[in-house]
């Protein structure tokens, strides 16, 4: 048996668009997940005048967040956020472990527009330099743990091995692709946004895999790039041989769900796949949420905020406007 279910409770069939799955290939020490977004990716986009190029980028940063949140073991959130000076200026996504995420880029219009007619819209070109900052928040009382990485017009799945290797130690492998499809519906035709992606981590049991050969104690040294001694490991160089044949549209064609597309890659050697974790379009503001932030507004800053006689704040994220009275805030 090359591809087997674990903990499984649901029929073993596809995960489907906008599930989770977890998979694990022990003959190479490999764990990961793989997905496919349809309907939550596109209502997430389609909320937003994106131009496709942005929508693009924030699809990808979607994937990612979403690859990268759900290993999380506890409730909490995982927070993907860069902060650069492209064109695209800002992209944040919010995943939740109950799977809601909610997601926004800041752009400039004029500049998004100028770089797409220039034939300079790839994603790096259009983020520019900054930083991508990922967080894990468990909640008003725990330690925030925050990753920061440099980003130098590269594309996000460059960023993510770099933060792996650096930050956490892990020998780590990203794919993202996004794809727009267009399907006939009573007549009409309608656009899509669709995407799909897969992180692949080398966790071998036997922690001296991951450890530099020449170093007694195996006490890895600040500084030392232990993604440079994995490279050697067979296990680990043929699980990257392997997702590297991954093409981006066996990552977003929804005729081929990625169990069948883990078969291709890993069954001569044997790949469980586990338990689906849903996600899907859910933003998490609330008027309660939306006024804890105007009372810490100064008198000034109320006054500011009024429009006609109400004071109206929109979520970024979900395009929900809050309507409240300035009488409520001392305006
Ligand atoms: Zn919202």
């Amino acid at each position: 048996m090359t591809l087997s279910f674990e903990g499984v409770t649901e029929p073993l069939g596809p995960a489907g668009d906008d599930a989770v799955r977890p998979f694990a290939v022990e003959a190479l020490d490999v764990r990961g997940r793989a997905i496919q977004m349809g309907p939550a990716l596109d209502a997430m986009l389609a909320r937003h005048d994106y131009p496709p190029a942005v929508a693009r980028l924030l699809a990808e940063a979607i994937v990612l967040a979403v690859l990268l949140g759900s290993s999380l073991k506890f409730d909490g959130k995982f927070i993907l956020q860069t902060d650069t000076d492209g064109p695209v200026d800002m992209l944040v996504v919010d995943y939740r472990t109950n799977g809601g995420v909610r997601a926004y880029a800041r752009f400039d219009r004029d500049g998004v527009v100028a770089a797409t007619a220039a034939g300079d819209a790839e994603p790096g070109a259009l983020l520019g330099t900054g930083t991508l900052a990922m967080t894990v928040d468990q909640g008003a009382n725990m330690n925030r743990y925050q990753g920061v990485v440099p980003l130098e017009g590269r594309s996000l799945e460059e960023v993510a091995h770099t933060y792996f290797r650096q930050s956490e130690q892990i020998p780590t492998r990203v794919r993202l692709a996004v794809a727009e499809m267009h399907t006939r519906e009573a007549g009409r035709v309608r656009h899509h946004w669709r995407a799909g992606g897969m992180v692949v981590q080398f966790l071998p049991e036997a922690p001296e895999r991951l450890k530099p050969r020449d170093l007694p104690g195996g006490n890895i040294p600040a500084g030392i790039d232990v993604g440079a001694f994995v490279e050697e490991d067979d296990a680990w160089i043929e699980a990257l041989s392997l997702v590297g044949t991954v093409q981006d549209d066996e990552l977003t064609d929804p005729a081929v769900p990625v169990e069948r597309l883990l078969y291709r890659l890993f069954n001569q050697r044997g790949v469980r796949v586990f338990r689906t974790a849903p996600v899907r379009d859910q933003c998490s503001c609330s008027r309660e949420k939306v006024a804890n932030v105007l009372a810490t507004f100064t008198a000034e800053e109320i006054a500011e905020s009024v429009e006609g006689d109400t004071i109206n704040v929109k979520c970024e994220f979900c395009g929900k406007t809050y309507r409240f009275d300035p009488a409520d805030f001392g305006g």
